[in-house]
């Protein structure tokens, strides 16, 4: 366990020091991982007595919001006044979960301009160079893994109570598909094993985060995988494509689509799955791999996006119909 110099360690305490407010900022539709590291570190930072706020661009899944101290996030785009001040008032900013700034979306032009000091703690390939300190690594199966580590190596394992220990557990089962994807490094079940140790119920996050969804988000999936779901065996892909009537149908919210992407994977055979969803200005667009296929690249080099090797996203522009065509022209 050793993805954090003590170097940076070093940095990162003469950085804490005169410190009074942080801000804590994790990325555009965040995931378990994103909501999970960043409430984990604003526990850490409180015991710490620094003030602390997290503000997040855009409204995170409900399946989230029973996490400890959910309510005391701030949401960008609901409370843009509130939230710009506590940017512009913070001493130092922490960067979660996202590899390049513009994952802000709203936020990206606040943050750059700030000249306090900035800590990226990521797990994305190749981050971009906006952080003062960059504590980075692809060998771990999360941001929430790297947190977990970065606190210990702070010398603080005994900071880590049961809400830290839910918040950077439901990031870990969340970021690995529950253990099935991302998961391969012995160092994952070490700490998921010191996270039980402080009293986690594992098997309640499950049930909390999986199994807590609306009849409606069961039908869309259903209805997806039914009558939206289109395969390319010849290219061993296959894709799910929604409009926006269609969400409208299912009383869409943020969130009930996460984890769709993941199931033509389960078809014998596909290694690249994608789903593209029509929101109002764009279609937002995720990919999914096996193995040595890199969906990164893919989104990168064709939807302005990026990501994991085998976890991607990006969107387009074009009209959903113009966008499927795009990608089937890409094969
Ligand atoms: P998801 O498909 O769950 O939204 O995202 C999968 C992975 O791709 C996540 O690790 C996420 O951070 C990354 N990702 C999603 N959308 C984008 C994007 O527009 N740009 C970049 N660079 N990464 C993205
Ligand atoms: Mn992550």
């Amino acid at each position: 366990m050793k993805h954090i110099t003590d170097n940076i360690i070093q940095n990162v305490k003469s950085s804490l020091k005169n410190v009074e407010k942080i801000v804590i900022i994790t990325h555009f539709n965040p995931d378990g991982d994103a909501v999970g590291s960043s409430l984990a570190l604003y526990h850490y930072l409180i015991k710490h007595q620094y003030k602390v706020s997290i503000i997040i661009p855009n409204r995170a899944p409900r399946f989230l919001k029973w996490l400890p101290g959910n309510e005391k996030i701030y949401i960008f785009e609901d409370t843009f006044d509130e939230s710009k001040a506590l940017i512009n008032e913070s001493d130092l900013t922490f960067f979660l979960d996202f590899n390049v700034i513009n994952r802000t979306q709203g936020m990206e032009n606040y943050l750059k301009a700030l000249s306090t000091k900035k800590i990226l703690i990521d797990h994305h390939p190749e981050p971009e160079n906006f952080a003062d300190i960059i504590i980075s690594s692809t060998d771990v199966s999360s941001t929430s893994e790297l947190l977990y580590e970065f606190i210990i190596s702070l010398g603080n394992e005994n900071d880590i109570n049961k809400d830290i220990a839910e918040c950077l557990y439901t990031g870990i089962m969340t970021d690995t598909g529950s253990f099935s994807y991302n998961s391969s490094l012995s160092q994952t079940y070490y700490i998921v094993s010191k996270l039980i140790e402080k009293g986690i119920d594992k098997d309640k996050i499950y049930w909390k985060v999986y199994d807590n969804y609306s009849v409606d988000r069961i039908r869309l999936l259903g209805y997806c995988l039914n009558k939206k779901l289109k395969v390319l065996p010849e290219y061993a892909t296959a894709y799910i494509s929604i409009t926006r009537k269609e969400l409208d149908v299912f009383n869409y919210e943020t969130g009930d689509s996460e984890g769709f992407v993941n199931y033509p994977l389960s078809i014998k055979g596909i290694v690249f799955s994608v789903i593209f969803i029509e929101h109002d200005e764009h279609v937002k667009i995720s990919f999914r791999s096996k193995g040595a296929f890199y969906a990164n690249r893919f989104a990168r080099n064709h939807f302005n996006g990026g990501g994991h090797q085998n976890a991607a996203g990006g969107n387009s522009e074009a009209s959903l119909e113009e966008t499927l065509q795009n990608f089937e022209n890409k094969f």
